[in-house]
């Protein structure tokens, strides 16, 4: 997934958790092969390189996550948008490449999650319109690391962690009987690295964070980031970071990325509206939590 996967698990053997971890991360693998946005034989890339022709056959697995990526693309009224590929293919983080406001305004109209289409009795996947994509860059890490766990629970562990890169899924407790402390970075470090900001401990919970401090470049005082807003094609200028707590890693991760686009009034309410924890740094650094956070997080210190 063209990240860090770290997995750890209690077991009384090294054996057993040897071969668990093993079997989780072939099955990360796997899930890299259907959904790597990058390789031409992904059914990622089949479904996108038919986008206005043909639905095309793939896996259940891969129906399920995009069944789930229109689901979060309709719960955050488009601000998470799984057909945002078009206009992240303009940027690039690396080269600070910026694209031009022409092509960007040019290609708005093929970002829609309403024009992706799932048939979920023949297992297929049609972008109805040419020169759609789909992207699952906000999603499917999350997905993986459920996806880890249930193969972790398969092999009889009973606790454990499996984080992808910041989308980070727990389950069972520690043998001293606590759960599993996650930190969250503080995404302004002033020239610091990985500086944590608070931690919270999870149990059978999942966590992911979405920041404008993962992939970006500066340019005339600006901070140029990897979450789009689907609306304007440009980064979303609301927030420095959003922390999504829930079930499944497959809702934190396309949850923190859609409330990192809503901005922090819209955010709270939508992810209050689901039931889910969360905390919002907005764009002047003020700390926004869901009630229900509190209890669950620690903050170390200055943010
Ligand atoms: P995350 O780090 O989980 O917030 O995901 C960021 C990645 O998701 C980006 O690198 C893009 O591939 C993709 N992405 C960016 N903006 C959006 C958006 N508004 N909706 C869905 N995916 C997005
Ligand atoms: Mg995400």
């Amino acid at each position: 997934m063209d990240t860090i996967v770290a997995i750890s698990v209690v077991s009384a053997t090294e054996e057993k958790a040897d071969k668990a971890i093993e079997a989780a991360f072939s099955r990360i693998d796997a899930l890299d092969k259907t959904l790597n946005f990058f390789s031409d034989t992904s059914e990622l890339s089949r479904i996108n390189a038919q986008a206005g022709s043909a639905p095309v056959a793939v896996s259940p697995e891969t129906v399920e996550v995009i069944a789930k990526a229109i689901d979060t693309s309709a719960k955050t009224e488009g601000a998470f948008d799984v057909t945002i590929g078009p206009e992240i293919a303009l940027w690039d983080f690396v080269s600070k490449r910026m694209p031009e406001d022409r092509t960007v305004k040019e290609r708005l109209p093929l970002v829609d999650y309403r024009n992706m289409r799932i048939d979920k009795e023949r297992s297929t996947v049609f972008l109805t319109k040419k020169g759609m994509r789909a992207d699952l860059g906000a999603i499917a890490k999350g997905y993986a690391a459920d996806k880890a766990v249930g193969e972790l629970k398969r092999q009889g562990i009973r606790a454990g962690l499996v984080a992808v890169a910041g989308d980070i899924r727990a389950f069972g407790l520690k043998p001293d009987g606590s759960g599993w402390k996650v930190g969250i970075r503080n995404p302004r470090t002033g020239g610091k690295d990985d500086e944590i900001l608070a931690t919270v401990e999870l149990r059978d919970m999942a966590v992911s964070t979405s920041g404008d401090y993962e992939r970006y470049f500066m340019k005339d005082g600006i901070r140029y980031h990897h979450i789009l807003d689907p609306k304007t094609g440009y980064p979303a200028t609301g927030c420095r970071s959003v922390t999504v707590l829930a079930k499944e890693g497959v809702d934190t991760d396309s949850f923190s990325t859609g409330t990192f686009v809503l901005g922090p009034e819209k955010g709270m309410k939508v992810l209050e509206g689901m039931g889910f924890e969360g905390m919002i740094l907005d764009k002047d650094g003020r700390v926004f939590t869901t009630p229900g956070l509190k209890g669950k997080i620690e903050f170390k210190g200055q943010h």
